[in-house]
């Protein structure tokens, strides 16, 4: 079900944790941001459109995991764009090969949504020109804020004209910061500058769409980027962390983030053991 949060911008979100697709319209159709998860919601979605007379014009991966790089053949064959480190990252560890697929869904995709899950058309983005300033398409402007903080090639997107930020996975109520820890020198670091660059643009956000959790206001987009560079200090400091969304606080179904949590713990202490530093 199709929910307007800005003038020209809507989301839907999935039943899988909460996964915001947002769909902005354009002159002759509309961009498709994370296009969603479950084979029938982005039937449904596809659905809608074609009520609206909207059909997709192009389509865009926020970073390349695997929840944000489905499709479904019922929203038609429009490029899909990622940056060019997203694309670059599932072309080199052949995402779209049959054995990763496999691998996928056997590691990544919880067995009680698969039969719902398709990978038929999964990963196939066309990366943009490295840097690119924005996605190119016949619609307002949607600005990439590029950073290596939670994958490779993560954008977060900025639609400067409806004030809508989509933060990726990033800035969410629910999800705690998760940092890319296969793929940068310095895991910490990268992710907060990636959020330096949301809080450039933080002043002028009417709306915020996280990948994960709920939408929200003008009032809570410097609280989730405060909230989410406490939770990145507590880890680098190894201070005793106190973030709603882990532990008892945590939102119905959202438990499980707790043990993320332990399991970046652990992986962080075995990376500074290895690399010989403490702290
Ligand atoms: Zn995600």
């Amino acid at each position: 079900m199709l929910r307007q949060v800005a003038e020209g911008v809507l989301i839907q979100q999935s039943e899988f944790c909460q996964t915001n697709t947002v769909v902005v319209q354009g002159q002759a159709g509309v961009l498709l941001i994370d296009p969603g998860i479950l084979g029938y919601e982005m039937a449904a979605l596809a659905d809608d459109l074609r009520e609206l007379d909207q059909p997709v014009v192009a389509g865009f991966s926020t970073h390349p995991h695997w929840d944000h790089l489905l499709w479904d053949a019922r929203l038609g064959a429009a490029p899909r764009y990622g940056t060019a480190r997203c694309a670059a990252t599932v072309r080199d560890r052949r995402l779209t090969d049959a054995d990763a697929k496999a691998r996928i869904a056997a590691q990544f995709i919880p067995p009680d949504i698969a039969p719902q899950v398709s990978l038929d058309l999964f990963g196939l983005i066309t990366g943009l020109p490295a840097h690119a300033a924005q996605i190119p398409w016949d619609g307002p402007q949607v600005r990439i804020i590029e950073h290596q903080a939670h994958a490779p090639g993560h954008a977060a997107l900025w639609i400067e004209e409806r004030g809508v930020l989509i933060g990726g996975d990033m800035i969410s109520d629910v999800l705690i910061p998760l940092l890319d820890l296969n793929d940068t020198a310095d895991p910490i670091e990268s992710y907060l500058a990636g959020l330096r660059l949301l809080e450039g643009v933080a002043g002028d956000v009417d709306v915020l769409v996280p990948g994960h959790g709920s939408v929200g206001g003008t009032d809570q987009v410097h609280a989730r980027i405060d909230q989410d560079r406490a939770y990145v200090h507590a880890l680098r400091d190894a201070h005793v962390l106190s973030d709603p969304r882990v532990g008892p606080s945590a939102k119905d179904g959202w438990d499980w983030v707790a043990d993320v949590h332990a399991r970046q713990l652990q992986r962080l202490a075995q990376r500074s053991e290895r690399d010989g530093t403490s702290g």
